[in-house]
């Protein structure tokens, strides 16, 4: 579902180029849930960014879903965009919107007419467990019900992978557990192909199938978890 060959990221910087991926190979299959761990500043969100084509890759090849995403053009990228969906620490909602016109926001952008809207709306809220909070504001939310509508939003435009940047690590351990599980449910449910990004050895342990290690822009190791975390 996503392959990655010799990706190459380098920003520019006024201190000089800063090589953040260094030939990065990489293949994750449909309906995987893949983990990258690695310490801050080893290229980890850089990397996830590079699904999306949120940072474009200075060098190599991005493939999603059979599309080459470095060849796209920006109204191309636009549509493949639809099957990739993402949910970040921060949880990055619209405060001034509700619950459930956070979820409905990237439909209307799409042009989506409000019956449209409300049918894809109403099931996601269910999935997410926030049928009775359609009407709350953000600041009204917990942190765990706050990403309930982070992950309702990703969902909203059907996408074929998942990716999940931090998106635990602003969550108590319990909150934490709560919404892996339903992560883990989702990619059941849906066949859905999740990329995780994490610095917490647990999250990869409680719900990756497979994981990369990443230090220093370079994949250090990979396989499936019990490759790579037991000891010899
Ligand atoms: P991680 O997600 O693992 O913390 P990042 O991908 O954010 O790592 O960063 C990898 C490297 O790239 C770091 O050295 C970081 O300082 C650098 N970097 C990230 N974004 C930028 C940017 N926009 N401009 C310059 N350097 C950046
Ligand atoms: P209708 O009158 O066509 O039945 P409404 O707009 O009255 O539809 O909304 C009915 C349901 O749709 C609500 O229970 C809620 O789930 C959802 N809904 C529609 N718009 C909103 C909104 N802005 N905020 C919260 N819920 C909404």
């Amino acid at each position: 579902m996503i392959k990655f060959s010799k990706v190459e990221k380098t920003y520019a910087s006024p201190a000089g180029p800063v090589p953040a991926l260094k030939g990065i190979d990489l293949e994750i299959a449909k309906g995987e849930i893949f983990g990258i761990i690695g310490l801050s500043g080893a290229g980890k969100s850089t990397l996830v960014r590079c699904i999306n084509m949120l940072e474009r890759p200075t060098g190599g090849k991005v493939i999603v879903d059979g599309q080459d995403m470095t060849a796209l053009s920006d109204s191309e990228l636009r549509a493949a965009r639809k099957d990739i969906g993402m949910i970040f620490q921060h949880f990055n909602l619209l405060s001034s919107a509700t619950v459930y016109e956070n979820i409905a926001f990237p439909l209307k952008l799409s042009g989506k007419s409000d019956r449209e809207i409300k049918e894809k709306v109403e099931p996601l809220l269910k999935l997410v467990g926030l049928e009775t909070k359609a009407g709350q504001y953000p600041s009204q939310l917990s942190g765990g019900q706050k990403q309930r509508v982070g992950i309702a939003r990703a969902l909203a435009s059907e996408p074929k992978v998942l990716l999940c940047d931090e998106a635990t690590s602003a969550l108590d351990p319990q909150t934490t557990k709560a919404i892996l599980e339903l992560i883990r449910d989702i990619n059941k449910k849906l066949q859905l192909t999740v990329v995780v990004i994490t610095h917490e050895m647990q999250v990869i342990k409680d719900i990756c199938d497979k994981v990369a290690v990443i230090d220093k822009g370079v994949i250090a190791e990979q396989g499936t978890v019990l490759e790579v975390f037991t000891n010899p």
